[in-house]
């Protein structure tokens, strides 16, 4: 038996990451004789605005043996097939991010370079035709997938909304069973050993927790990551210029839909995310181009319906600490930076952290390459979300504002300017292994904002336009015949209301 091996780990922080943590560790280090202490301030709240999430949540969910409708009843949760932007290429216009499959590969070529070679010969060739979850939340209907069926029930993909308060309830309760301890206490510092590492928490109280390892999920602050380590942080704003929000809830809206709503403002966007028993609401902006009281104005204004809650402002910098894990320390969550939430992908970032420890997972002589090998990975996975994101601003149609203006004319990251001149030029998004998001995803904003290849993929020719008719019209029938037997995505909730929060 190794005698090195991880004995504790103390968790900062009782929000979202802290628990999601908890819950993955929990699970994965059960009866090997390693103690995990959750530490939450009773004085220090949560965020508590991650309302929205992307696929993977299911298969966390599958991973820690939660039963989905279990999790959906008790957490206010619907169903999610994309995300709808009104108003990103110029206001009047909008386009969809689905999940699930778009059309199906023909002679091993992604589809979306018939949809492509279709669009340039001028056929015109209905988007919904080949995107099952788009057509179904352009109806708020809503249907499991099903491997065995033919077309595209297979390929569909869902994630979940749900309350972020309720969320952390629910995890807690689920890691505490499995062992986990609550700890009560607010911390006052943290101590460190000779060779940097942090060696206790000490708390207002006087008392103080050592541990091997410790996760810092303190929010923002990074209470570990950066308050005792100063690591540093990489500042991302002239990039993605949004730095504040303002949110609130609203009464829920009938009928919901299966999608969350990303709306283009003068100098940002707003979110619509539909919950069992209430609509989530917010209004994400830049400070230097809009007043807070304007960016509340706004959203009141688009909404025209009355808050259920006194409005929420939070105020953000997007960026990334300049090493996730230091020493004995990982940072999680807000603590390790943050990105906006336009594709909803904090909750998963901090899920990916952990599996990655899980890849990582060190023992108490933390080898330096091993820490080092789990930043890279972090580093590449968060910079290529981050270009993701940049794209729906840098490549719009929109000079309407400043804002606009400022980002359609922003010099973006190398990274992402290779993307986009290959993608101009010939339709092609190569992506790597292990990236969040996949060449449909970028195709799909591509064609949003309504960039047109110069040149279309030459093996398509293959095909010839006979063949390549009757093929699209075949997937037009498959995906219309899905949606016909599509219930209302409504009809989930029926029986749902008497569920306690
Ligand atoms: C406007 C906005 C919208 C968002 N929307 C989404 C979304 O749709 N989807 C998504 O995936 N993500 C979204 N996020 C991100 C998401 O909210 C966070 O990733 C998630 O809530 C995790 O937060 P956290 O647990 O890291 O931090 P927090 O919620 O801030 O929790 C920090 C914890 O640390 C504890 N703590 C802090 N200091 C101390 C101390 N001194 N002693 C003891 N305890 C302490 C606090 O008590 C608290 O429990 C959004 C974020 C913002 C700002």
């Amino acid at each position: 038996m190794n005698d090195k091996r991880i004995r504790s780990i103390a968790i900062l922080g009782g929000g979202t990451a802290g628990w999601v943590s908890a819950s993955l560790l929990a699970r994965a280090l059960h009866n090997q004789g390693c103690t995990i202490t959750v530490v939450e301030s009773p004085d220090i709240g949560t965020v508590g605005v991650g309302e929205a999430t992307i696929p993977p949540i299911t298969e966390f969910l599958k991973f820690l043996g939660i039963d989905e409708g279990d999790f959906i009843r008790h957490t206010q949760g619907t169903f999610k097939l994309g995300i709808k932007f009104p108003d990103w290429r110029r206001p009047g216009h909008t386009y969809w991010h689905p999940f699930g499959t778009f059309g199906s590969t023909i002679n091993r070529r992604p589809f979306h370079h018939y949809f492509l070679a279709a669009q340039a010969k001028g056929w015109a060739p209905r988007f919904n035709d080949f995107s099952l979850c788009s057509a179904l939340g352009d109806e708020n209907r809503f249907r499991f997938p099903d491997a065995q069926a033919p077309g595209p029930v297979a390929g569909l993909r869902y994630a979940l909304h749900f309350d972020a308060g309720l969320v952390a309830k629910y995890l807690r309760s689920y890691a505490t069973h499995l062992g986990v301890a609550p700890l009560e206490k607010t911390v006052s510092h943290a101590s460190q050993a000779e060779n940097g590492h942090i060696a206790a928490l000490h708390f207002t109280d006087g008392t103080q927790l050592a541990a091997d390892l410790f996760i810092d999920c303190s929010g923002f602050r990074g209470l570990l990551i950066e308050q005792t380590l100063k690591t540093g942080y990489e500042d991302w704003t002239r990039w993605l210029p949004c730095d504040r929000a303002v949110a609130f809830p609203t009464a829920t809206a009938s009928p919901r839909p299966p999608y969350t709503q990303a709306l283009a403002r003068t100098a940002g966007w707003q979110w619509r995310i539909p919950l069992q028993q209430r609509t989530g609401n917010g209004h994400v902006y830049s400070s230097a181009h809009l007043e807070d009281q304007a960016a509340l104005d706004d959203l009141l204004s688009v909404l025209g319906e009355k808050p259920l809650a006194e409005p929420r402002f939070l105020r953000f910098t997007t960026g990334r600490r300049k090493q996730f894990w230091a020493g004995n320390c990982v940072a999680i969550g807000l603590a390790s930076g943050f990105l906006e939430p336009l594709e909803s992908t904090s909750i998963h970032l901090a899920m990916s952290g952990i599996y990655n420890l899980l890849d990582h997972f060190p023992d108490r002589d933390f080898a330096p390459a091993n820490i080092e090998s789990y930043n890279r990975e972090l580093i590449a996975e968060i910079e290529h979300v981050r270009d993701f994101i940049i794209l729906h601003y840098c490549a719009t149609e929109r000079e309407d504002t400043e804002f606009w203006r400022y980002c359609k004319t922003m010099q973006v990251p190398d990274s992402l300017a290779e993307r986009i001149a290959l993608y101009k030029e010939s339709g092609r998004i190569r992506t790597r292994p292990g990236e969040l998001f996949t060449d449909l995803s970028w195709f799909y904003i591509f064609a949003g904002l309504g960039i047109t290849p110069a040149a279309i993929d030459p093996m398509t020719a293959v095909v010839d336009d006979q063949r390549l008719r009757g093929i699209l019209g075949e997937m037009a029938e498959q995906t219309a015949a899905a949606l016909r037997q599509a219930p209302s995505h409504d009809s989930y909730f029926k029986d749902l209301a008497a569920v306690p929060a």
